[in-house]
């Protein structure tokens, strides 16, 4: 008997349609999307290894999650606390600028009054640690003299025609070497935290930075980790209380709180993150070269890593990628994020320039147009 031919199972993929967001409704609604690349820095590659959706929502659609993310705000606020007490300011001065600091971060945010509060206690946290960190170690950089601040650097890659760019808080010096410095706050401070610094992107692109702009490479770079609170807030204590005892905890375990570790620069390390960069932004470029604008405004054409989005808690770009079929209905979440460098603002074209200037002047009443380039 003949036997009867298997019919071949056919499956058809279809290309996932999303309407393409034109241009004018981003720009009217909500946001104006970088559809060049001419730089990078450190946190788009960041995002970029992470996952290309992410990259996507942020470096793309130049997209931020509405509701304030004090994670980020913390640190910044200890960052700047940090810079101050390198520049050896009194500690009320410090005091201040972390005030005016923490009011211009929260400019574009309205706070609900749980937020508020919330607020008003880290503030009062991150003052403390900047406090009992200056009490316990008045001079940071015992033996090394400041050698220059805020410097940026701008080197042009190998494989593509795109810029990396960045700027060095605090470059030091001993005995003729230079020495760069790193600031981070955590919560969770695990054995391989400092193990996997050798090949971090960002301390290794400071160091790449730092030999482009001084001509040496720097031979360490000594990297301070702030630990957040580890106790808090009983519930019937009240807010002053919790901060007395949080003190009292600051002087009693001061290595629990305060973490330094140098970490040498070596040769190979750092072109081994130079060739991971040069090939993370040439994959990037020949996208942007090879797609047109609807095909790079579809968020189907930016691979997803699901493994990424419960890192650090929830990804903020989670709500977007669980609905992409109609992600715009949700893009009222989201905010225009702050477009740092002249280099990112050539990035948008004149037109988009000029309107994301003006909404963002609209918004935070800091930004100042001229000739359709920004200045502070
Ligand atoms: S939610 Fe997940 S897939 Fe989406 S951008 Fe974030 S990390 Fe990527």
């Amino acid at each position: 008997m003949k036997k009867k031919k298997k019919k071949a199972i056919k499956v058809k993929v279809k290309r996932a349609k999303v309407k393409p967001l034109s241009l004018v409704t981003i720009d009217n609604g909500l946001s104006i999307p970088s559809i060049k690349l001419k730089c990078v820095g450190v946190h788009k590659i960041q995002d970029k290894m992470t996952c290309d959706r992410l990259y996507f929502w942020r470096w793309v659609l130049n997209l931020q999650p509405s509701r304030v993310n004090l994670n980020f705000w913390f640190g910044s606020l200890v960052h700047l606390g940090i810079e101050l007490l390198c520049a050896s300011e009194p500690f009320s001065i410090i005091s201040k600028a972390l005030d005016e600091e923490s009011k211009r971060l929260l400019v574009p945010y309205t706070l609900d009054a749980r937020n508020s509060e919330e607020v008003k206690v880290q503030l009062s946290i991150a003052k403390l640690i900047l406090k009992v960190y200056n009490e316990l170690n008045p001079c940071i950089f015992k033996g090394y003299t400041v050698r220059a601040t805020e410097v940026r650097y701008k080197r042009r890659l190998e494989l593509s025609p795109v810029d990396l760019i960045g700027t060095l808080d605090l470059v030091l010096e001993k005995t003729r070497q230079l020495s760069l410095s790193e600031h981070k706050t955590a919560t969770r401070i695990t054995q391989e935290y400092f193990t996997r610094l050798k090949f971090d992107k960002q301390i290794n692109s400071y160091a790449i930075g730092a030999a482009q702009e001084f001509g040496k490479m720097p031979k360490n770079c000594l990297y301070n980790v702030f630990r957040k609170p580890s106790i808090s807030r009983k519930q019937t204590e009240t807010t002053d209380a919790f901060l007395t005892r949080f003190e009292d905890d600051l002087h009693a375990r001061p290595k629990f709180y305060f973490l330094q570790e140098n970490i040498p620069f070596g040769k190979r390390s750092v072109y081994a993150v130079l060739q991971d960069i040069e090939w993370a932004v040439f994959d990037l470029y020949s996208k942007y070269s090879f797609l047109n604008v609807d095909k790079l405004l579809n968020p189907f054409n930016w691979s997803r890593n699901d493994r990424a989005c419960f890192n650090y808690g929830v990804c903020p770009y989670f709500l977007l990628c669980k609905n992409c079929h109609n992600y715009d209905l949700y893009l009222r979440y989201y905010m225009m994020r702050d477009i740092r460098h002249e280099e990112e603002l050539e990035e948008l074209s004149k037109k988009r320039i000029v309107s994301a200037i003006h909404r963002r002047k609209k918004l935070q009443g800091t930004y100042k147009l001229k000739k359709g380039k920004r200045k502070r």
